[in-house]
Order: structure tokens, then C-alpha cells, then sequence
């Protein structure tokens, strides 16, 4: 697989499948044979992912990136056999940071839900071509990983205000919406990955969907409620 398909997903996957290391292989920074420098955008990829890693209480060490051309096959096999040593002295995953496996597959669980969000906010940065001189370390700090995953927020639909209008539904890019015609639409947070499409297309004059930081969700309302009542039919019954 070209290393431009790298993804967050993967790497994640990869570990909470319960990989001790995960290595990328990919060609030369600035020798890809096509337009789309694939390799630079596993580099970024490679390394959000390692100060994720952090985030999440994973040893980044645990995650390597590397570059060479088709023709360093001893390069490779020595790369290969000093990650692999690296990885064995680490052990089991999760041994030497402390977390059972259950806990670290609920942390990451909980981070691969947040893929795309993190994908959204750090766009411009993973469109990036690092320069070979550059400090990969600094590109993506603890820091702002940190405080990115601190303000995540999550989406509620008011439904005081919701009009069925079903727009938010139709463009929820994972069918996170349940509703309807004539229904008072929900959010399943369970399914939500925290895009923001659904308070974007929210017409404005219903309002309808509101971002919440910092405080619970409040409960959806329960299905045998959801049928939308509207103000002038309320009136003649
Ligand atoms: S934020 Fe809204 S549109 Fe995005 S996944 Fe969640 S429910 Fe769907
Ligand atoms: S777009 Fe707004 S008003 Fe329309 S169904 Fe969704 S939440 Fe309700």
C-alpha cells in the first residue's frame, strides 16, 4: 500500500488490535513518483499520531516512520531490525505504560471517534511538506493535542426548536441523526463523530442544533416523544 493511504485509522486500529509497534515504510521525502507526495502526508500523519499516542498514555516509540528508496533493501532490513529491538524492549503493549488492555482499548475507542474532528482542526497543518531539517518532535506538541481533544465538543439537538426539516439528517456524514418526517430529530453521541455539519446546516431559523462544551449532553428525547407537534395544530386540538 502506497504510504500516502496512511491513516490515523489505521494506526489506531493496528494498536488497539493489539500491536506492539507499528512501522511505515515509505519512499524517499521528495522522490514520490506522483503529484501527490503521498509520503510527506504519512510523515504528518505519523507523526499527530505518535503525540496522540501520548495523549492516550501509549510510549510514541511505539510508532515509527521512515523513508527509503526500492534499492536500500539493507537500509530497510536495518531499520526494521532496530524498530523491532526498540519494540521488544518496550514489551507487550501497554507493560511499560501501565495500562490493561481493556483501558487502552477504551481510550482508543474513544480517540477514533474523534478521527475526523481531529482531521478538520489540523487540515492545513497535515497539508504540510516537512522539510528534511525540520524538528519532527515539535510539529504537533503535547500541548495542542492535549487542549485540541479538551475542546472537542459535541452536538444536541433542541428539541424545543427542532422542525423536522430533516436537513441535518441527510448530510450527517455517518448517520449519527435519527428522525424522520414529522419527527423531532436526535443525535446517537455514540455514533457521532463531532464534525459540526449538523449545527452548520441547521437552518437559522430554526436553530435547532446547539454545541456543548464542558458540560453533560443532556439525554435525547425518548422515542415515543419524537412526534413533532406544530405550534398552530397544537392550538386547534
Ligand atoms: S456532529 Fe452532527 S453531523 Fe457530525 S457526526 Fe455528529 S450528528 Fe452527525
Ligand atoms: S436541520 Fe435542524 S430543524 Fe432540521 S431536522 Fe435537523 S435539527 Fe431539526
Amino acid at each position: 500500500m502506497c504510504s500516502g493511504r496512511v491513516d490515523l485509522e489505521f494506526i489506531l486500529r493496528a494498536f488497539a488490535n493489539g500491536a506492539d509497534g507499528v512501522f511505515i515504510g515509505g519512499c524517499r521525502l521528495g522522490e514520490c513518483n506522483y503529484i501527490t507526495h503521498g509520503n510527506y502526508h504519512a510523515l504528518n500523519m505519523a507523526l499527530l499520531c505518535q503525540r496522540i499516542m501520548e495523549h492516550i498514555g501509549l510510549n510514541p516509540a511505539r510508532l515509527r516512520v521512515e523513508f527509503m528508496s526500492a534499492g536500500e533493501g539493507i537500509l530497510y532490513s536495518e531499520l526494521v531490525n532496530d524498530f523491532s529491538k526498540a519494540v521488544r524492549e518496550l514489551g507487550p503493549l501497554g507493560s511499560s505504560e501501565n495500562l490493561d488492555r481493556g483501558e487502552l482499548k477504551s481510550r482508543i475507542g474513544e480517540i477514533s471517534k474523534l478521527i475526523p474532528y481531529i482531521k478538520i482542526a489540523k487540515r492545513e497543518k497535515l497539508a504540510r511538506r516537512l522539510g528534511k531539517g525540520e524538528d519532527y518532535e515539535q510539529v504537533y506538541t503535547l500541548a495542542e493535542i492535549d487542549q485540541l481533544l479538551s475542546e472537542a465538543s459535541s452536538y444536541y439537538i433542541d428539541p424545543a426548536k427542532c422542525q423536522a426539516c430533516m436537513t441535518c439528517l441527510r448530510r450527517c456524514p455517518v448517520e449519527a441523526i435519527e428522525g424522520g418526517k414529522g419527527l423531532i430529530h436526535v443525535i446517537d453521541q455514540d455514533k457521532c463523530i463531532r464534525c459540526g455539519t449538523c449545527l452548520e446546516v441547521c437552518p437559522p431559523r430554526f436553530a435547532a442544533v446547539r454545541q456543548v462544551s464542558g458540560e453533560p449532553v443532556p439525554p435525547p428525547l425518548p422515542a415515543g416523544q419524537r412526534t413533532l407537534v406544530r405550534k398552530g395544530k397544537e392550538k386547534a386540538e
